[in-house]
């Protein structure tokens, strides 16, 4: 889920006539100084940051003149909460509060339709309103055909014993509410608290709003730059995998960075997940060998060899990390060597100089496990590659004894790819290139790849040479899976003479 800002909710509710205090947001304390200023009153400064409890960490601070309000944002900006930082505030007017509600629209995913709720009671969460409060809590399913009705939602707020003109007010602000969650996909629209000031009016005091990740295309104005829910802006590497993602629809490849600035030894490991139930499994199984994750990573749904390599590279960028674990689902369906050649590829580009256990549990195990191991003769890091029947835990400690080993073979250093003398190139589904130099393929006798192509689109031709037996418009279409076969199993078992070039916009600048 993409979780907007504060003072970014804020303008929604606006926009469908939700009230909310007079403000907006500053990125200096000039600017903080100016706002509280024009307003003119008293003002509340509050620290633009996706974390519940801001107040308690001196985010939200009480402004009685534009100096105070210039010295708050002063304090907040800069400020490192849960890892990241504070780059503006919101100053906006103090409300003279009389009463305080709850109201929210989440999807409720086990009913398969929105849930509505209003409390009668506001400020802390609506777990531990519901607990303390149950009777002053009322919650109803809507119809996402008929919608939200306004008697339905006067109901509701009667529910909780209010009545007359109030409970009209927050029928109506309930019905604003809804479309505001409709019309953004939200996966949550919540007001806390919801502010009734002496004066009778009702402002929005506070907002989370969060949009379905599957949704975010669509909403382009919402600036959303990655669809996670992250409790900080994304790190450059989080930046360059979404747009790894957003580049291929195939399988689903989850990148999160846990750790910056970690120095070798320190126990960081690079994470390697495919399979959310799995993943974790695997998780546990490291941090209970004593390690700390650089990364969390998820690549699964039948993803092509390209993108598990792609995931590689990135999680080999993230830092000197002292060991990579990856291990996942035990019973995957999909053929387990295909994510085995995405790793060794990554590998060998990197020279990896740090052990490397991989489980690949599932379909073609035994062939998986077979490739992984080979790369043992292309890095000096040694590689392992364990079975469905090989638990995380036994996986994890055998990355635990590599790492304590701390052997490095003499391999090979990477060589730089000779340019082809005789270059067949045709273009991928994901912008990369496979390049055949059919110099060197004249004298392979094996021509492996033809073999091992996954979607058997390569042929020999009359010289003996593999070529597409479709057109370079259909490989590109995506016929070409990049499974990486004439790449990894040409190295292996050729001569060499295949090569995939896949791109990683910015990391290779990063
Ligand atoms: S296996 Fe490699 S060297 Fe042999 S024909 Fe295929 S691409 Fe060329
Ligand atoms: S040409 Fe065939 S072997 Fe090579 S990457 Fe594409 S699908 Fe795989």
């Amino acid at each position: 889920m993409a979780r907007l800002h504060e003072h970014q909710g804020k303008a929604l509710l606006r926009e469908f006539k939700i009230a909310v205090p007079q403000g907006r947001v500053a990125n200096t304390p000039e600017e903080a100084r100016a706002i509280a200023e024009e307003i003119g009153e008293p003002v509340m400064v509050k620290a633009q940051a996706w974390v519940t409890g801001r107040a308690e960490m001196g985010g939200i601070k009480k402004a009685t003149t534009p100096d105070e309000a210039a010295a708050a944002a002063e304090k907040m900006l800069g400020m490192k909460v849960k890892g990241f930082t504070v780059e503006q505030v919101l100053v906006e007017e103090q409300l003279d509060i009389a009463r305080e509600f709850y109201v929210g629209v989440i999807v409720d995913d086990r009913a398969q339709a929105p849930l509505v709720m209003f409390s009668s009671v506001g400020g802390t969460g609506i777990e531990e309103i519901a607990a303390a409060h149950p009777d002053k809590v009322a919650r109803m399913h809507v119809d996402i055909i008929t919608g939200l009705q306004d008697y339905q939602a006067r109901n509701l707020v009667r529910r909780t014993g209010i009545s007359g003109r109030l409970q009209r007010n927050l029928g109506g602000l309930l019905v604003a509410l809804y479309k505001v969650a409709r019309t953004y996909e939200a996966r949550a629209a919540e007001i806390n608290p919801l502010v009734q000031t002496t004066d009778g009016k009702l402002y929005a005091a506070d907002c989370r709003i969060t949009v379905d990740d599957y949704a975010v295309f669509r909403h382009p104005d919402l600036g959303i730059e990655i669809a996670r829910e992250y409790d900080r802006p994304p790190t450059e590497l989080e930046r360059i995998a979404y747009a790894v993602e957003a580049n291929d629809y195939r399988g689903t490849f989850y990148f999160i960075q846990m750790a910056h600035d970690f120095e070798r030894g320190e126990g960081y490991i690079g994470f390697h997940g495919a399979g959310g139930g799995g993943s974790m499994m695997s998780m546990d199984a490291v941090l209970r060998q004593g390690y700390k994750l650089a990364t969390f990573v998820d690549t699964s749904g039948n993803p092509p060899a390209s993108k598990v390599y792609r995931a590689a590279r990135i999680i080999l960028a993230v830092g000197p990390i002292d060991g990579y674990f990856g291990s996942g689902s035990g019973v995957a369906s999909q053929e387990q060597f295909h994510s085995a050649r995405g790793l060794v590829k990554a590998f060998i580009e990197e020279h990896l100089s740090v052990p490397a256990v991989i489980r690949l549990g599932g379909n073609a195990e035994d062939k998986a496990v077979e490739i992984l191991e080979r790369v043992n003769d292309y890095v000096p890091a040694p590689v392992e590659g364990y079975k469905k029947d090989d638990s995380p835990d036994f996986c994890a400690a055998r990355l635990d004894a590599l790492i304590k080993a701390g052997e490095l073979r003499d391999a090979p250093p990477p060589q730089p790819r000779p340019e082809p003398q005789r270059p067949y190139t045709f273009e991928t589904v994901t912008g990369g290139t496979v390049t055949f130099d059919h110099a060197v393929c004249s004298g392979c006798e094996s021509k492996v790849c033809v073999e091992e192509c996954a979607r058997q689109i390569l042929s020999l031709n009359e010289e003996g040479l593999p070529v597409l037996n479709i057109t370079p418009e259909e490989a590109k279409k995506g016929r070409c899976v990049e499974c990486l076969a004439c790449e990894v199993e040409c190295l292996f078992h050729g001569a060499g003479g295949g090569y995939v070039h896949l791109p990683i916009p910015g990391l290779d600048e990063a």
